[in-house]
């Protein structure tokens, strides 16, 4: 056995690196949440060969101070947390300073930012755990964040990458997640030069924005029992070229960044759920079953504007639709839990898709029975519509 010592910072950076940038799409996913919580508005992507060669996110939010851009690059180093208190009410989306300092282990990662009363931008460059002198840039205020070549030092992990398509519709759920979480900023999306996905904000800032239940949206309810043909989920992208989901310059709702992103004919099948009882929230819409999908592919969760993937959550949702959806196809929703910050925990894993609830059976019936309302009420509607 040889004798134990400490390993190297850069070392120690790659392993990390392992769980929290997987892929492309998890630097996008750490990017996109490092964005919205400098305060973005506006919030640019660009990625070249599935993000893989070239991935850059861009936004006009708080900037990083010139003295600061050294600290933002390091391990453990965060402007969002101070203590165990602050870990317990956490309302940020990052809060581990790991991002950054991951990938500037292994990619190429350089910062350029500008806060507000400076009169340029600084920019810093990282690669293979060392750092550039901070230098002048131009730059409007906010942070460009640009990576290059991921894994270009850690060649096992490159090959287990995917294609340069597969790697891209990564990024794109990713995008479409983190998009559908927030309707007052704008987002778009280039990928090899061509724009995939422009995105205006609505215009009332506070969101989200809770929706009355049971008014519907977009049109009547489908009766019941049948499934629609719609094409899968990327059949459904025109040429490559052509821009979906422009927006123009009236007031955007969740509901219309639901269908820039989902398309109409999912608010055409399905229902507006709420329900608030003392701090616990759910809003957001389902489908009913005329809009059912082969896939869980757009199943979309979010708890505290987090998306997340989780079996209480899940299980609630399987239960609510089971008298209504056959067992083999899967519902399509999107849905807002929000909640106290302490009864939740969103510390189980870097990539922070797991969250641990305090009272998993008393969210487990408040997701179960707002749900199931809302559909019960439609579908009833429904039936004695077709029994008229
Ligand atoms: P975390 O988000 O967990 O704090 P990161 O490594 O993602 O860790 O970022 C480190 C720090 O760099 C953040 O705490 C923040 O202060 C700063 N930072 C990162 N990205 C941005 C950005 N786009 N705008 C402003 N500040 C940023
Ligand atoms: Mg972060």
């Amino acid at each position: 056995m040889s004798s134990i010592q400490l390993l190297p910072d850069l070392l120690i950076n790659q392993i990390a690196a392992g769980e929290v940038i997987e892929r492309p799409a998890s630097a996008l996913k750490e990017l996109l949440e490092n964005s919205l919580d400098a305060g973005a508005t506006d919030i640019a992507v660009q990625l070249e060969g599935g993000g893989i060669k070239r991935l850059v996110v861009r936004d006009n939010g708080g900037g990083i101070a010139r003295e600061q851009l050294p600290l933002a690059l390091m391990r453990h180093a965060t402007s969002k947390i101070a203590s165990l208190d602050d870990l317990q009410r956490v309302a940020s989306m990052g809060f581990r300073g790991e991002a950054l300092a991951s990938m500037a282990a292994v990619a190429q990662v350089t910062l350029t930012s500008r806060n507000a009363d400076v009169a340029h931008a600084w920019k810093i460059e990282a690669a293979d755990g060392t750092q550039s002198d901070v230098t002048p840039a131009a730059h409007p205020q906010g942070t460009s964040v640009e990576m290059r070549e991921l894994y270009f030092n850690t060649p096992a992990r490159r090959k287990f990458l995917k294609s340069e398509s597969t790697e891209f519709a990564w990024c794109e759920e990713t995008f479409k997640r983190i998009a559908l979480s927030r309707p007052d900023v704008a987002f778009s999306l280039q990928h090899n030069g061509k724009m995939v996905w422009q995105l205006a904000a609505s215009k009332s800032t506070p969101s989200p924005y809770p929706l009355p239940e049971g008014e519907g949206f977009g049109g009547l309810p489908s009766p019941s029992g049948i499934t629609s043909d719609l094409p899968a989920r990327g059949l459904s992208r025109l040429a490559s070229s052509s821009i979906r989901g422009i927006e123009g310059e009236e007031k955007h709702s969740l509901q219309q960044r639901i269908t820039a992103i989902l398309g109409p004919e999912f608010g055409q099948h399905a229902v507006n759920v709420e329900r608030q009882i003392g701090p616990l929230h759910l809003y957001g819409i389902a489908a009913l079953p005329a809009y059912s999908r082969s896939t869980r592919d757009e199943q979309y969760f979010f708890v505290n504007g987090r998306f997340v993937r989780d079996k209480v959550l899940m299980h609630a949702v399987r239960q609510a639709y089971q008298d209504i959806l056959h067992h083999q196809r899967h519902p399509a929703f999107v849905l807002f839990l929000d909640m106290p910050p302490e009864q939740v925990d969103v510390n189980v894993h870097p990539a922070k898709s797991e969250v641990r609830f305090r009272e998993s059976q008393g969210i487990h019936q408040f997701v179960f029975h707002a749900l199931q309302d809302a559909l019960s009420a439609t579908m009833g509607s429904t039936a004695s519509n077709q029994s008229a």
